[in-house]
């Protein structure tokens, strides 16, 4: 239906109006005076104390007074009475809802204004996500979401030039180098560390050029500012319908008249503002959350602004004011022509103040966290499928797919992924993935009927060791699809009730399975209903890259005992031919690692921080600040949650510890598959108990022999590695308040600790905050409950609860010992094997025999592209519009980590798909809304500037290229840390569904 108003409206806008937007757009300023640039403005949280839906709408106003589709009635009205205004916006969620439910009219009035550059997208995400708690896949594709979506309705005005975070709590480097990797000329945040803001206010070092890659070189750099006052109007000068300050009332007769004050304050304040800046343009973010539901109120208090203060000039005053933009800004310090100062770590983890440090957040709603990281695996299995089998109702927006990318999009909000949003908004993003998974799962299904499968049943409860199917069939078939690139072999298990079990793959051969009981404390898991009461655990061998196989499964009664694990008594060492581990007989805990060349006493155990806050909500000084949903404020050192018991399981495929705790609400299986190179430990923590009015942060932490000193690394969205110094930052001298908070980072992949000997490597199934306190020691936290707001605006402490208890949640942790050298090898293939898993889905066989498993006829496995190299990622397949697809390909390494897999890398895509016949490509952007030629990024002179060793990346003509991809259009050069971006046209077998027959008019 849309599709039809929106050709309607471009048939009425048929007279070609003039485009000038952007840059072309931007008020000149005065070069003897300080000019501001007001920023009219409004932050928008897709969904926070109210869910998406609700703030769109202006539900709900006694929780908040905000209504996004009346901020954009009435800007809208507003822009068009004097073509002097401004306005821009952000989120791309709540524009193009919108969008889609005006009339013509307004359609063409807002066409005209994004031409005009007067109204200007900015940012343009799906939503403003976040960076601590985000993976770089989720980040790209919502990114890509929001301005793709710009972009093929707006055109070149529809562009966003500035990347604008002026609300998440800290600063990834990734996200920067990400950035810059999608044209963007400049970055704008808000929230930096208080002590690091007022040194670089003193030195007017508030602007900067972010050298965000090492390896991509200019490439990777992008202009960088930190804002004032986050995003906050001057004080005196909020003019919204939700704000007390005066308006300007400029009736002299009146003894409320405050023209001279309100101007005196205003350029006072200017001034000083101007003093932490480096040039004689400065920003003021005229605008605060969910403001302008009033338009009018802003502007005509900002017209009077404007108008009494630039009247002062003829007196003498040099403040010169004006509507203006981010980018108009970004423009006017482009032209000042200077050499700016550099940045290359992060700004991470934000504190507000001494006692504020806002790094519970990296572990907040771990559940919610896990589910995202899980929904991000899926939807790229989604996207790949539909792709391959050519599926997707391209003509359809939304299709089936589309759901869950939106999902996904809002899930990655800075109040969304974080945790830090109310509960009941919590469950409403989780609602959202759950149906849109649901939505896609519908799809996928179509996709592998195609391939020859029968209807496929999707478990989505495996995290409790949960599947209806599995337990519930007689004979089933297990299917394992493998979306990446290359071929691995990945340990599966399925929820089971029998006790007995053969298995066949796809050549009717039988495969080595082991029946793994399900640990007590799972079976007795609050909610659960399930018949399962062990996991059947085989490994699918050599699983094609995009491909699947299926195995045959069924009850083989009385048969193999000897399939289930055995019980062993006494302390045992663990060995899997690779890794062995021994428990330390005090403790009773995990006491030594050996694996290859590195022996290392390893101790790991869980522990608790007591959090400030008190359940009664009494008052409370700053430094004892309650922890909650953003900041962790421990009172003290980590409690130790002593081991109880331990029991060791054996078999000949995976070998467990089984430990208990004394306290009740903490267990633990360490694991070792046959042959490979982690140990995988799998904790469960809740319900973590509050009765005691005690606020609980749970963390597992390894303490070992390895001495790192002070220096630990952590991944940036689980790309680059970062390397941390305890009680240290590398731009600014830190003063240390808080020991423990202070030292926390986001580890969205990875965490390490390393010596000249062994390395010590944690890889996560999910965001969570982690340190290093001591030397050779390394700390995740996994789960946190707390009985007191953090009084940082969401109004309820962080106290999940599900079934009538504190939610419980379960989680994975690769634990890899290595030699140094090796590590990144092992950790880049198995974050990649983490976060991209294979996908199961199954379908009863009730009538299969092994005989007929074994036919010809029956489809069993399929393979969708030829292996990539082992340095190179497939980061995207998907269809981008109709015949046409999206392609990423990814160099996962960075250039010092390997002496191979570090090298430049070939990647052929003629023939490289089976379904798919690549004909010929065009590189794009990484956000995939533009051509790559079509992108020229403002260049900035920088202090470093020429200063990057020859070998790293530097200006477009000097990107190494093979001679290969010199000739051959279709022949990839990958640099270390490259993502390149592709739309490809191509051939496949199969037929794209057709749209519906148009009705005649
Ligand atoms: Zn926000």
């Amino acid at each position: 239906m849309w599709l039809r108003v929106l050709a309607m409206a471009a048939a009425a806008l048929a007279a070609p109006r003039e485009q000038i937007c952007g840059y072309d757009k931007c008020p000149a300023g005065k070069q003897d005076m300080l000019n501001v640039h007001l920023v009219p403005h409004t932050h928008d949280d897709v969904g926070w104390l109210k869910t998406v839906d609700q703030y769109f709408y202006g539900a709900k106003s006694e929780i908040q007074r905000a209504g996004v589709q009346y901020i954009l009635d009435s800007v809208i009205q507003e822009l068009v009475k004097d073509p002097e205004k401004r306005f821009i916006y952000v989120e791309t969620a709540f524009f193009w809802r919108w969008y889609l439910q005006q009339d013509e009219q307004t359609i063409a009035t807002v066409e005209n204004l994004v031409n005009e550059g007067r109204l200007e997208f900015i940012g343009g995400g799906w939503s403003m996500n976040d960076e601590a708690c985000v993976h770089y896949n989720a980040v790209i594709d919502q990114m890509s979401l929001g301005m793709r979506t710009l972009f093929d309705h707006f055109g070149p005005c529809g562009i966003p030039r500035v990347a604008w975070q002026i609300d998440p709590f800290g600063h990834t480097k990734e996200q920067a180098n990400m950035f810059a990797q999608m044209g963007f000329d400049g970055y704008f945040f808000g929230r930096l560390d208080y002590d690091d803001k007022k040194r670089r206010m003193n030195a007017s070092e508030m602007e900067m050029v972010w050298l965000a890659s090492q390896d991509l070189g200019e490439t990777g750099e992008i202009f960088t500012g930190a804002l004032y006052n986050i995003y906050a109007p001057p004080p005196g000068h909020c003019y919204d319908v939700n704000c007390n300050d005066q308006p300007i009332m400029d009736d002299k007769r009146l003894k409320d008249y405050n023209v001279d004050e309100k101007v005196d304050d205003f350029i006072a304040y200017s001034k000083k503002q101007a003093k932490s800046f480096k040039t004689n343009h400065i920003v003021m973010t005229m605008g605060e959350d969910f403001h302008y539901q009033d338009a009018g109120m802003w502007f005509k208090n900002m017209d009077k602004l404007i108008k009494y203060v630039n009247a002062r000039q003829s007196g003498g005053e040099k403040v010169n004011v004006f509507y203006s933009t981010p980018s108009c800004y970004l423009k006017s310090l482009h032209d000042a022509k200077l050499v700016w100062p550099t940045v290359e770590d992060d700004f991470m983890p934000y504190a507000s103040d001494p006692w504020a440090y806002w790094s519970g957040y990296f572990t907040s709603r771990p559940a919610q966290k896990g589910y995202i990281r899980k929904s991000n695996n899926f939807l790229q299995v989604c996207k790949q499928l539909t792709a391959m089998m050519q599926t997707e109702r391209t003509y359809e927006t939304p299709n089936r797919v589309d759901y869950l990318r939106y999902a996904m999009g809002v899930n990655q909000h800075h109040d969304a992924v974080t945790g830090t949003e109310k509960q009941h908004v919590a469950n409403d993003y989780i609602q959202r993935l759950s149906e849109a998974t649901d939505s896609c799962q519908g799809a996928v299904n179509d996709a592998l009927t195609r391939a020859g499968l029968p209807v496929q049943t999707f478990c989505n409860h495996l995290n409790t060791s949960v599947c209806h199917v599995t337990e519930q069939s007689g004979k089933f078939v297990a299917y394992v699809y493998n979306p990446l690139s290359r071929s691995v072999s990945p340990w599966v298990r399925i929820p089971v009730a029998g006790d007995a079990y053969t298995i066949l793959d796809p050549e009717g051969q039988a495969v080595a399975s082991q029946l793994s009981p399900i640990p007590a404390e799972v079976l007795s898991l609050p909610g659960r209903n399930s018949s399962a009461v062990a996991e059947l655990v085989f490994q699918a061998s050599d699983l094609p890259p995009l491909g699947f196989k299926g195995y045959f499964i069924q009850p083989a009664p009385g048969a193999a005992t000897s399939q289930v694990s055995t019980e062993r008594p006494g302390l045992q060492s663990l060995s899997n031919g690779h890794v062995t581990l021994d428990l330390d007989p005090e403790t009773l805990r995990l006491g030594r690692v050996r694996a290859g060349k590195a022996d290392i006493q390893i101790n790991q155990t869980f522990m608790w921080y007591e959090g400030y806050g008190n359940a009664s909500g009494s008052k409370w000084e700053r430094p004892q600040r309650p922890t909650g949903a953003y900041i962790f404020n421990p009172k003290g050192e980590a409690q130790v949650i002593e081991a109880k018991s331990v029991v060791t399981l054996d078999g000949a495929l995976v070998k467990e510890y089984r430990h208990t705790f004394d306290m009740d609400w903490v267990s633990q299986v360490t694991r070792l598959y046959k042959d490979e190179p982690f140990a995988e430990v799998e904790w469960m923590v809740g319900p973590i108990p509050t009765e005691d009015g005690v606020a609980k942060e749970v963390i597992s932490r390894f303490s070992s022999a390895i001495n790192s000193t002070d220096t630990f690394y952590t991944d940036s969205n689980g790309r680059q590695m970062m390397k941390r110094r305890r009680n240290h930052r590398d731009t600014w001298t830190l003063n240390v308040t808080e020991p423990v908070a202070g030292n926390y980072f986001p580890v969205n992949s990875r965490i390490f600790i390393k010596d000249a000997d062994s390395q010590l490597t944690v890889l996560t199934d999910r965001s969570q905050g982690g340190s290093s306190l001591a030397s050779g020691q390394l700390e995740l936290m996994l789960h946190r409950r707390t009985v007191q707001d953090d009084a940082f605006g969401v109004g309820e402490p962080l106290n999940e609860t599900e079934f009538g208890v504190g939610l419980v949640v379960r989680g994975r942790h690769w634990v890899v010992v290595s030699d140094p050298a090796d590590a990144p090898k092992l950790h880049r293939d198995l974050a990649e094997q983490m976060f991209m898993a294979p996908q199961l889905s199954f379908a009863a066989a009730d009538f299969m025999t092994p005989e007929m498993w074994s036919s010809a006829k029956v489809i069993k496995q399929f393979t969708g592209m030829q292996p990539l190299p082992a340095n190179v990622h497939l980061l995207t397949l998907e269809m981008y519009k109709p015949n046409q697809l999206l392609i990423r390909l990814e160099h996962q390494f960075q250039a010092d980590e390997d002496p191979t897999l570090s090298k430049p890398v070939d990647v052929n895509l003629k023939d490289l798909f089976t379904t798919l016949n690549v004909t010929s490509v065009e590189e794009f952007g990484l956000s995939a809304d533009r051509p790559l030629k079509d992108i020229n990024r403002l260049h900035w002179d920088h202090v470093q500037s020429n200063r990057l060793p020859k070998n790293f990346r530097g200006a477009a003509h000097e990107v190494y290229r093979s001679t290969g991809a010199e000739h051959d259009p279709l022949t990839v050069t990958l640099n270390p840390m490259e993502i390149r971006t592709f739309v490809a046209s191509y051939q496949s077998p199969y037929p794209l569904p057709t749209p519906p027959a148009q009705p005649t008019e």
